[in-house]
């Protein structure tokens, strides 16, 4: 969940078109109309990308008139199906995934569930990856990965570059040769998977 307080603004007058702002946006909130960048208000979610790449200092956030609350409803999706999902990528359901917006895996799932098939869309809908856009881009592919989804990074941008190896992907082969040296793999899979086994604390029907 994520309040938007601020949205960016352009200055025509200094944008010089050259496309940056509009392949770094998470949400790809922003086009180019006659070579100058254009944002949609309505769907920045005010993460600041934009203003912090823009080599001509032409974009600036500025404070929302209404600041926007953006989340979706867990409680609207068959709980059963977001558990399911969280847990096939390894996650557990109350497990925080993006720590700048404190979205925990089951808000993440839910948006999947409901039908957002992208990272930009799961962020458009629940915020995730518009603070530090870092952290949590793992997390939404593998919870993209484990529902049959393989989405492409949008032509021509650098949002993002493709999921990384995670401690359950490691071929066996790989885990004896560095056994030796100090690798410890199976047991921080066992740590790992009590993490994301873990019973739910929240829920009273778990
Ligand atoms: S990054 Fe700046 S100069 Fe480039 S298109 Fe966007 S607003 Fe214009
Ligand atoms: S979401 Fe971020 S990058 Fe996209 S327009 Fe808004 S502030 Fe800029």
């Amino acid at each position: 969940m994520k309040v938007v307080n601020l949205l960016a603004v352009v200055d025509k007058e200094k944008c010089r078109g050259c496309k940056t702002c509009e392949r770094i946006c998470p949400v790809l909130a922003i086009k180019m109309e006659n070579r100058k960048a254009v944002i949609e208000d309505d769907r920045c979610r005010g993460c600041g990308n934009c203003e912090q790449r823009c080599p001509d200092y032409a974009i600036t956030m500025v404070k929302r008139e209404q600041p926007i609350a953006i989340k979706v409803d867990v409680s609207a999706v068959d709980y059963d199906k977001i558990e399911q999902l969280c847990r096939k990528a390894k996650f557990n359901p109350e497990q925080i995934v993006c720590y700048c917006t404190a979205t925990r895996a089951e808000e993440v799932a839910a948006a999947i569930l409901q039908g957002a098939n992208s990272p930009e869309e799961v962020s458009f809908l629940t915020g995730v990856r518009t603070g530090c856009k870092v952290e949590c881009i793992q997390p939404i592919l593998r919870l993209l990965e484990a529902a049959g989804i393989k989405p492409e990074p949008p032509k021509g941008g650098w949002q993002w570059y493709g999921r990384t190896v995670t401690v359950w992907d490691i071929p066996e082969e790989v885990k004896n040769k560095y056994a030796s040296r100090g690798f410890y793999f199976d047991e921080d899979i066992k740590i790992l998977d009590r993490v994301a086994d873990a019973p739910l604390q929240g829920r009273s029907d778990s």
